[in-house]
């Protein structure tokens, strides 16, 4: 259960991470990060070289500063706290102090943020110096070789992305993330010669464990961009500089953006066959998740790249959990079956009351799923077990004793179906599944249906208090650059193509739908915009 970091040394001189500064060597990342973690130890006065589990707040670019401030808590046997440069200075007060953190690290670009935050909580702070990582970095002078335990050691905590509340710490140990990594190392096939694009924040688990850890554990390359950039990113795809990449991993709103560019600027016949001849034969896997994948999205990507997008499912507390084959059919909509070593269930309301009888039962290293008669089909809430589901909500014990039934299951939140030997994602159980008039309605399938409409860009589908119907469904919607949409204009074409019950009583129309970094919404405050309660 050793971290990426211990595997370095024998992967020694290959290409680890490329940034905008250059490229680096998995010696480089080590020794540097040896460094610095003799530095954080030297603060705590700690002269074991282990500061057992002391919270190591960083802020950092996305660049090679990042991986080393990571690598060196985790040397330095503390527990990694990625804060998020584009968070407000009361957020990042809120993490560092709910973390209770014991110091904080910022990459030279942010000392002037930080600087007033960790003054005013009274946090030992550290600026990193603008080359932290000595390029052909060679042995550090004092003997250091992290001999730790690292069995049931935490190793990082990150706080969810606030879609349903206050954002939660989540603390993972190096079991945990051990198991994502391999779980998804022997899904999607990672080897030594990937060469992955990075265009991810870096204090959530899609870009810290999927786009980054996993890679340095197999000893594959990292391009990382300091953000994303639609014109980069395509120019990455396209360029034959080596390292070239071949994997790509985003969430749906970045796959949106890149075919707006490309929209604006691949007009030509022979640039878009172009396209499409690289993207196919240079790229072997593109990978959605962190939000549901709408189905015209993934259908038109398909259409530009040749690539049908590996949908996959996850979430903080469990890292990755259902993801589609890497081989095989991806069926748009769909979540696919169990990571290997990871056990779901769904079960329904009135299973889950009477002792927990399950519908439908999966392990992911194990072929088969159980099913209970008339239970396929049935949504109930998705359940999830094994060793990649997180130790515990950081400082929040009856947070985390309520997120888990009492024989151990942790409880998503999310509701789900198994069908057709898959499963799919409905929604969160508490804002995209809808009451109305005896029915249960799923926000993401409306959301799924609207966007086939030809005007309309984005939407949000919400559940409206109604007296008479329990709740009605509100659409807020986005249109396309110079379109306009009337509600009867909609009404007439949802009859076409959408179940009575399901179609919209109301249209909102707005200039942006508010997603997060990672294009999320948090529908509570959406809600709450419209019909301030
Ligand atoms: P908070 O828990 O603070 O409200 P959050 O749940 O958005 O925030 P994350 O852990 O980053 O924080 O996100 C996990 C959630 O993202 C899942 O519970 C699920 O609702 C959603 N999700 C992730 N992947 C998919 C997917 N492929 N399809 C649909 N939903 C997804
Ligand atoms: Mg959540």
């Amino acid at each position: 259960n050793a971290p990426v970091f211990t595997r370095a040394l024998a992967y020694g001189d290959k290409i680890a991470l490329v940034d905008h500064g250059g490229q680096y060597t998995y010696k480089d990342l080590y020794y540097s990060s040896v460094r610095l973690s003799q530095e954080i130890c030297k603060i705590h006065n700690c002269l074991s070289g282990d500061i057992k589990g002391e919270r190591i707040s960083f802020i950092c670019s996305n660049d090679v500063s990042y991986v080393i401030a990571q690598w060196a808590s985790w040397m330095s046997g503390g527990i990694a706290v990625p804060l998020y440069k584009k968070h407000p200075a009361s957020e990042l007060e809120y993490v560092i102090r709910d973390s209770q953190s014991s110091l904080v690290i910022a990459g030279n670009e942010y000392v002037d943020l930080i600087t007033p935050i960790v003054t005013k909580i009274g946090v030992p702070f550290l600026p990193l110096p603008p080359t932290v990582c000595g390029r052909e970095a060679d042995e550090p002078t004092i003997e250091h070789t992290p001999q730790l335990e690292w069995r049931d050691r935490g190793a990082m905590i990150i706080y969810t992305s606030g879609t349903t509340g206050r954002p939660k710490g989540v603390l993972s140990t190096h079991q945990n993330l051990k198991a994502v990594i391999t779980g998804l190392v022997d899904k999607w096939a990672w080897t030594k010669n990937d060469v992955i694009l990075h265009v991810l924040p870096l204090h959530h688990v899609h870009g810290v464990v999927n786009k980054l850890l996993c890679p340095l554990w197999v000893g594959a390359t990292c391009v990382m961009l300091p953000e994303f950039n639609a014109k980069v990113v395509w120019e990455k795809f396209l360029s034959s500089e080596k390292p070239r990449i071949n994997v790509f991993m985003a969430v749906p709103t970045i796959y949106s953006k890149l075919m707006d560019y490309y929209d604006k600027h691949f007009t030509q016949p022979h640039v878009q066959d172009f396209i499409r001849a690289v993207c196919g034969e240079k790229i072997r896997l593109m990978v959605s998740g962190s939000a549901a994948l709408p189905v015209p999205v993934l259908e038109r990507w398909k259409k530009l790249t040749g690539h049908t997008l590996l949908e996959r499912y996850g979430m903080t507390e469990i890292g990755m959990a259902l993801s589609n084959p890497l081989m095989g059919t991806r069926v748009p909509g769909a979540v696919g079956t169990p990571l290997p070593g990871v056990e779901v269930c769904i079960v329904s309301e009135s299973s889950r009351k009477e002792n927990h009888s399950y519908s439908i039962h999966a392990q992911g290293d194990q072929n088969g799923t159980k099913v209970t008669p008339g239970s396929e089909g049935k949504e109930g809430e998705l359940l999830v077990r094994g060793p990649t589901v997180f130790q515990e909500y950081w400082n929040k014990p009856e947070e985390t004793k309520n997120a888990f039934t009492p024989d151990g299951w942790f409880k998503t939140g999310d509701t789900a179906v198994f069908k057709d030997n898959r499963y799919w994602i409905m929604g969160r159980t508490s804002v995209d599944i809808i009451k109305s008039g005896g029915y249960k309605i799923s926000a993401l399938e409306v959301e799924r249906h609207l966007l086939s409409h030809p005007s309309i860009m984005d939407v949000a589908v919400i559940g409206v208090p109604d007296m008479t119907w329990g709740q009605r469904i509100a659409a807020v919607v986005k249109l396309r650059e110079g379109q306009s949409l009337s509600y009867k204009d909609l009404k007439e074409w949802a009859r076409g193509c959408m179940a009575a019950y399901t179609i919209p009583s109301e249209l909102l129309l707005v200039e942006e739908i508010p997603r997060n970094q990672m294009g999320k919404i948090n529908k509570k405050d959406l809600l709450k915009q419209f019909y301030p309660a």
